[in-house]
């Protein structure tokens, strides 16, 4: 077991756990605490993963129980966050829904995350947003519109937003900031998953960058500054090993960083402690 002797409370702010697919909840939460980490931040898998296609209602309960699971049989502290990925509307148009059919059906799962906020089950709506592969002038129009919704209802009680899109540079940044604006959301609260090192002002156009924690990717964050969170996007598939970064991999990446004095006390305290506070509005 890797000691954590600050106990900064490291937070993985993209972990999913799957028992169908993969390690499962607990097997994931064990080993994540072991190498130092004490917040998996779970947003749901999509539907087809457990086998019912757009059941989104069971995707977003599964990820609750999940968390639920963790927190009371080990020592991590589990959030959920519920949504629908966009790669859901995609599958809903290519089993013949037409856009306003697919489109209504997203509304209202998201409209259920909301109530799941609202119920304090979950701790923010996502992941949503765009795909990250090409899709038509039609379908990307009606993914906007979903992402648009979503900010509105996460708007209206007040909860952040995870964003999934397309690999982002400075010109995705300043749209969805744009779209932000455009609602009156918290630009703050809109967190880019699976983000580059996008750390400054001018690079994220003042949206909160989650940043896939590589070395390379870490080090360069920090060369810039401390706002950001860290995250894995592990997917727990057995099918699918090194897909993304393992579930270690943040608890890892800071104790090392700050044995080698790349992170301060002071910096991991504020990724892992400051920055999830304040944007979600919890305490660690
Ligand atoms: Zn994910």
């Amino acid at each position: 077991m890797i000691a954590n002797p600050n106990e900064i409370p490291i937070t993985d702010n993209h972990i999913h756990v799957d028992p169908i697919n993969g390690k499962g909840p607990i097997k994931i939460a064990k080993e994540f605490y072991n190498s130092g980490g004490r917040v998996m931040i779970i947003p749901n898998k999509p539907s087809w993963t457990f086998g019912e296609p757009f059941n989104f209602k069971k995707a977003m309960d599964l990820a609750i129980k999940y968390s639920e699971e963790i927190n009371e049989n080990t020592n991590v502290k589990a959030f959920a966050v519920c949504g629908v990925h966009p790669a859901e509307y995609s599958k809903l148009i290519e089993s013949g829904k037409t856009f306003e059919e697919g489109y209504k059906l997203v509304k209202e799962a998201i409209d259920y995350s909301k109530s799941l906020v609202e119920n304090k089950k979950a701790i923010a709506i996502g992941e949503i947003g765009r795909p990250h592969y090409e899709v038509s002038h039609d379908e990307m129009e009606y993914q906007n519109k979903i992402l648009k919704y979503s900010l509105k209802i996460a708007k209206e009680v007040d909860c952040p937003v995870q964003l999934h899109t397309e690999t982002a540079s400075e010109e995705q940044f300043k749209e969805f900031a744009n779209f932000a604006d455009e609602i009156g959301f918290n630009k703050k609260k809109l967190i880019k998953h699976f983000s580059g090192p996008y750390i400054k002002e001018e690079e994220n156009f003042g949206l909160t960058p989650s940043v896939m924690s590589s070395k390379k990717n870490i080090e360069i964050a920090i060369s810039k500054g401390t706002n950001f969170l860290m995250e894995t996007d592990y997917l727990d598939d057995l099918s699918r090993p090194g897909a993304v970064l393992g579930p270690k991999t943040v608890p890892k990446r800071t104790l090392d960083f700050i044995r080698k004095e790349i992170f301060s006390q002071e910096d991991a305290f504020k990724i892992h402690k400051d920055n999830i506070e304040k944007i979600y509005k919890i305490e660690l």
